[in-house]
């Protein structure tokens, strides 16, 4: 790989004699990795040998080969995403230092893996704000949690200072912050290009400002996540040594099992408690992490006061049978907004009465929408954890017919009673039709379709 120069001095100086292995593994192809979905992935099992687990991440595996994962329906189902394996290690944070309900804050979430990864390892009774300042970007963010599933998340896009204005909101918070991508070369030869000094040090910058600028929205004692996908010292162990000496916080140390091969702080000043993932070490990209506890104090902000004054508006009447479409439904609040309904567990509507001024683009379930007295289900619902299936008639189509709905090409189901009609893959929903009778309308969102008209050959599924 024809890396620049002052990359190489610098991660040089800091690697020592490990410098020629980790030269060698850039070379070397990158794995492939996927993280499974538990709720959605329970009753599955994997169909090829050699599929061998993350160590770090009980739901993360590592493929031998690369399958075609876009004409493969239970990807677009939400069972699985399709992960850097490095990046899984957010797990043991949550594994070893949260319980119980908590408010957590993903703040540069898109496209979404540590998010949808988050959203599966907190309570259900947690919620989870997963928010993306690029609006183009959290479009995708907003895509990838849906099909998930989980009803606990909130997606916003907002700048971090709107967020931080919440004053303290979050007991954990996560700022994988956007970084000079040097544990990216291997995988995305455009991240050599766009290498720099100079860009290493804006990036330096805009993570402590990011830092700086959420930080009124942690609680005392609450967690700070911080993690990049780059080598350099200024961007992680010089950036944590900055947060705990500037705003007030201490290292929480993660228990590490020997054998994942995960290196400590490369900095011969700073030996604090960090994590990284060296490519030639560990089997994934480079990565780094650290946890910080805050030790300053939190200020609540009046938000609360504001939020009194309001007058609610009266609910909407709930029409009939919309509450059968969620398994448990006496956990949601129905809630209509311009002939939109949505289900809101009670963490997801307290936050959304504590949000004024921030840009929600989705919380809850998202139900569907009213037209005239006709109910069209959203495509939301059909990836829900909480649909109701017995509320709708489920076909098993094939995989061919699966891939033709997800080419949004009309879909003929001869056997199927007229109405919306919930399709099914190998058991999984992939989303709705309208039968109505010697044809089907396929309810699947346009930007949904997969735009190729190729379909490979090899087309058997590694997961069943
Ligand atoms: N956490 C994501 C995941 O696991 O899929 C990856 C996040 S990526 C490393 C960093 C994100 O930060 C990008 O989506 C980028 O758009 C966003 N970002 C860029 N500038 C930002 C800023 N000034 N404040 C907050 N986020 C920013």
């Amino acid at each position: 790989m024809n890396l620049p120069l002052s990359f190489i001095q610098h991660t040089q100086s800091i690697l020592g004699d490990q410098w020629e292995a980790f030269e060698k593994a850039l070379d070397a192809p990158s794995p492939v990795s996927i993280r499974l979905n538990p709720v959605k992935a329970r009753s599955k099992s994997f169909a090829w040998d050699g599929i061998t687990p993350v160590p770090w991440s009980e739901s993360g595996f590592y493929l031998p080969v690369r399958p075609s994962f876009t004409f493969d329906p239970l990807f677009h189902a939400g069972v699985y995403y399709v992960q850097e394996a490095s990046s899984m290690f957010v797990e043991q944070a949550f594994r070893q230092h949260v319980s119980g309900s908590v408010r957590v804050l993903d703040l540069c979430a898109a496209p979404g893996g540590k998010s949808t990864h988050i959203a599966s390892l907190i309570d259900r009774d947690s919620l989870l704000v997963s928010n993306e300042v690029i609006t183009s970007r959290a479009n995708v963010l907003l895509d990838n949690v849906m099909k998930s599933g989980f009803d606990n998340v909130v997606v916003t896009n907002n700048d971090p200072l709107a967020l931080g204005r919440l004053g303290a909101a979050f007991d954990v918070i996560l700022v994988d912050a956007p970084c000079s991508g040097e544990g990216m070369f291997r995988k995305d030869a455009g991240s050599v290009s766009e290498w720099s000094e100079g860009n290493v040090q804006l990036c330096c910058e805009r993570q402590q400002r990011i830092v700086l600028d959420v930080w009124p929205a942690l609680n005392e004692n609450g967690l700070l996540i911080y993690s990049t996908c780059t080598y350099n010292l200024r961007e992680n162990e010089e950036n944590v040594r900055w947060i705990m000496d500037n705003l007030g916080a201490e290292i929480v140390e993660l228990q590490i099992d020997e054998n994942w091969k995960i290196s400590s702080s490369l900095s011969p000043e700073s030996k604090v408690a960090v994590n990284r993932f060296l490519p030639h070490r560990t089997c994934g990209e480079g990565f780094f992490m650290a946890v910080l506890r805050k030790t300053s104090e939190a200020e609540e902000v009046a938000i609360s006061k504001k939020k009194e004054k309001k007058q609610k508006a009266k609910p909407a009447p709930v029409p009939t049978g919309l509450e059968r479409l969620v398994l448990h439904p006496e956990r949601y609040a129905f809630r209509e907004i311009n002939g939109k309904w949505r289900a809101y567990p009670p963490q997801v509507s307290a936050f959304l009465e504590q949000s004024e001024g921030l840009k929600i683009l989705n919380a809850g379930i998202f139900l569907g929408e009213q037209k005239g007295k006709d109910l069209v289900v959203s495509h939301a619902l059909a990836l829900s954890n909480d649909l109701n299936r017995a509320a709708f008639p489920v076909e098993n189509v094939d995989r061919q017919t699966a891939v033709n709905y997800l080419r949004k090409e009309p879909v003929v189901l001869p056997d199927a009673p007229t109405g919306y009609v919930l399709l099914a893959y190998e058991d999984s929903p992939i989303g709705f039709v309208k039968n109505i009778g010697n044809r089907t309308n396929n309810l699947l969102p346009n930007e949904w379709r997969i735009k190729s008209s190729y379909l490979p050959e090899q087309n058997e599924s590694w997961l069943k």
